[in-house]
């Protein structure tokens, strides 16, 4: 059987009213984005659906890349392989039967069901006709039988506006919405676990990610190896990313020589959000992504978050704020990311923190104890410097 088109439906764009074309004009550019290598013959819209033609995709390896590809794009919910026969209720039914038949050689079904689909709603025959015919010539030249209720095997036939597609198999997308929908986000990655995580989920919300990490090389010279192939896992989902390595012993000595200990861990994540806020600025970002659960680690508490958000003006997204490490670890093995983040790596932010850590920071005794800090001229001769690399 030769599968000749790949068929991408989306998940909630088709839920945008007015706003529907935009959604899908930034879906397709980015499934064209990321399949600019590979070699396919065209890809359209026909109805509320995409289309793939890989009739001249020769290899297997293509089609497979194909699918590796598809299956991590935000927006598509699924999408199925399938063969297109001419609009002809006749050619369906034929095409449909030597289809099945090809797929009993290798899988052991006994009943099935057609769902017919009409994009084109000027076809002769409306769905309960075509699930009818096709049915009918299915039953009569197979062992199958008709079962609607609980099918084995759910056979499509999508007349589409050019031709008709038949499909078995859906393969589940990731859902969401495309990035780049939403805008950009600067993301802080720690290198942990949590982080990588929350920026997967906002990327799927249609986000842009630009990465932002903080280093301390006189603690840490372990290479940025680590990190940039995190962000190399998380580029499998947004394509190209923009990553930010900015050097912060300046900034951490400058916070170690005038903040009580106990409070420092506070002031090391108010002081990352303020240069993550130049970052920001300079990439017209609208927000931030942090890995904060909430009462996970002592930064954590209610009190000590509402200190730390309110270093900066533009909002800060947690999207893991109320899921458990273990829901946290699960999605990280999914996407991939777990495997590099449990790689040992000594964080900045852990450095010179006292042993019982302030849980209930007041914001005015931290922006006391801020006031004689020159984080900004430190930052303006830093942050000047700091070229982000594409990854
Ligand atoms: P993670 O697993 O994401 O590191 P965590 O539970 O270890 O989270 P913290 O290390 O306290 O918690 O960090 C909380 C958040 O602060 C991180 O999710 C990240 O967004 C940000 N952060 C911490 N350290 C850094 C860093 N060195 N560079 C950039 N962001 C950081
Ligand atoms: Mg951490």
């Amino acid at each position: 059987m030769l599968l000749t088109h790949i068929i991408i439906h989306y998940d909630e764009i088709t839920l945008k009213g007015g706003n529907r074309p935009f959604f899908e004009r930034v879906l397709l550019n980015n499934i064209k984005e990321f399949l600019k290598n590979i070699k396919y013959d065209k890809i359209y819209k026909d109805g509320g659906k995409f289309v793939i033609d890989i009739s001249k995709t020769d290899s297997k390896t293509g089609t497979q890349n194909i699918e590796k590809i598809l299956k991590n794009i935000p927006g598509i919910s699924n999408f199925c392989f399938a063969i297109s026969v001419e609009k002809d209720i006749k050619m369906i039914g034929e095409e449909t039967v030597k289809a099945v038949r090809s797929y009993l050689e290798k899988n052991k079904v006994e009943t099935f069901k057609i769902e017919a689909r009409r994009s084109d709603k000027e076809f002769e025959f409306k769905s309960p006709e075509i699930n009818y015919k096709i049915g009918e010539a299915v039953f009569e030249n197979t062992e199958l039988k008709v079962d609607v209720h609980n099918p084995e095997l759910e056979i499509i036939v999508d007349v589409g506006h050019r031709q008709c597609f038949i499909y078995f198999e859906k393969i589940k997308g990731i859902g969401g919405l495309p990035v780049n929908a939403a805008g950009k986000l600067v993301s802080l990655l720690s290198g942990g676990i949590d982080s990588p995580v929350a920026s997967y989920m906002m990327m799927k919300r249609g986000a842009r990610i630009i990465f932002v990490h903080f280093k301390n090389k006189t603690i840490n010279n372990t290479g940025d190896d680590k990190i940039k192939s995190l962000v190399k896992e998380l580029s499998r989902f947004q394509g190209n990313s923009k990553l930010y390595i900015i050097p912060f012993e300046e900034f951490q000595k400058e916070i170690i020589a005038k903040i009580p200990s106990k409070n420092r861990m506070i002031v090391y994540r108010r002081v990352m959000f303020k240069l993550a806020e130049m970052i920001a600025k300079k990439e017209k970002a609208k927000g931030f992504v942090t890995g904060d659960s909430l009462s996970q680690v002592a930064s954590q508490t209610l009190d000590n978050i509402g200190v730390i958000y309110n270093s900066v003006n533009l909002p800060i997204f947690s999207p893991l704020i109320g899921m458990n490490k273990q829901e946290i670890i699960d999605l990280a093995l999914k996407i991939r990311t777990y495997e590099t983040s449990i790689i040992p790596y000594q964080d900045c932010c852990s450095f010179l923190i006292a042993k019982h850590p302030e849980t209930k920071a007041r914001l005015e005794d931290i922006l006391k104890q801020e006031e004689n800090l020159e984080i900004s001229k430190i930052a303006e001769r830093i942050i000047i410097k700091i070229r982000s690399e594409v990854i």
